[in-house]
């Protein structure tokens, strides 16, 4: 069971699903080589998933591609189904930043053969957390800048802005598919410049006005 606190709050959250969106960034869909997506990509992680900023990723020994993902994470406060775009935001406690750490090599494999893509994206250490914020420190969900640093090099550097389906969109589009539940995290997609991490590499995120995560490859 993994618990989400929230700055200068009481509030604790038990994770219930991740759900996360994919190829939500144009130039990302491009340097997947991908075709751009009719309607959003969604697929789920677990909780079981998860570490914090300050805590490890171990690197898979069934891979060789461990690529990272830079995204803004939601943090579902109210449950809900069938929620509207204009009562989006209500449903929402809290903004991090996210790693979605993926295995580029068993994914590609996997979509290939038109399997699910699973392991790729739900291996242990894989969804990696900042602290939360609350709400209302964050005027606007889809004007934020990202940033992702490798050894101090700037990998990627992008701003929610560019995302194809924003934030009330892709809770509209999850919830009415499936209730978001309080407790339920959504990862709403990484921006080009993704790549690979080695062993060893130090990797920090940031999304200003909502915090910075820090976290090793091991
Ligand atoms: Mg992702």
């Amino acid at each position: 069971m993994k618990k989400i606190k929230i700055q200068n709050s009481q509030k604790e959250f038990v994770v219930g699903k991740i759900a996360c969106v994919g190829k939500n960034y144009l130039e990302h869909a491009k340097e997947l080589g991908d075709a751009i997506p009719e309607k959003p990509v969604i697929f789920l992680k677990p909780a079981s998933s998860i570490i914090f900023s300050g805590e490890k990723i171990i690197y898979p020994e069934f891979s060789k591609s461990l690529h990272y993902e830079t995204e803004l994470v939601l943090l579902i406060g109210k449950t809900g189904k069938k929620i509207s775009k204009q009562n989006a935001l209500e449903h929402i406690e809290a903004y991090a930043v996210g790693l979605d750490m993926t295995l580029r090599d068993l994914q590609s494999e996997a979509k290939s053969k038109g399997h699910p893509w699973t392991i790729s994206k739900c291996f242990d250490t894989s969804t990696v957390l900042s602290e939360f914020i609350p709400k209302v420190d964050v005027k606007n969900p889809n004007s934020l800048e990202l940033k992702l640093w490798i050894n101090g090099e700037l990998k990627q550097h992008d701003n929610t802005s560019n995302m194809i389906y924003s934030v009330e969109e892709i809770i509209e589009y999850l919830s009415y598919y499936f209730t978001l539940e309080e407790g339920d995290l959504v990862f709403t997609g990484t921006p080009k410049g993704v790549g690979e991490v080695k062993r060893g590499d130090k990797l920090i995120a940031e999304i200003s006005g909502v915090g910075k995560l820090k976290t090793e490859v091991i």
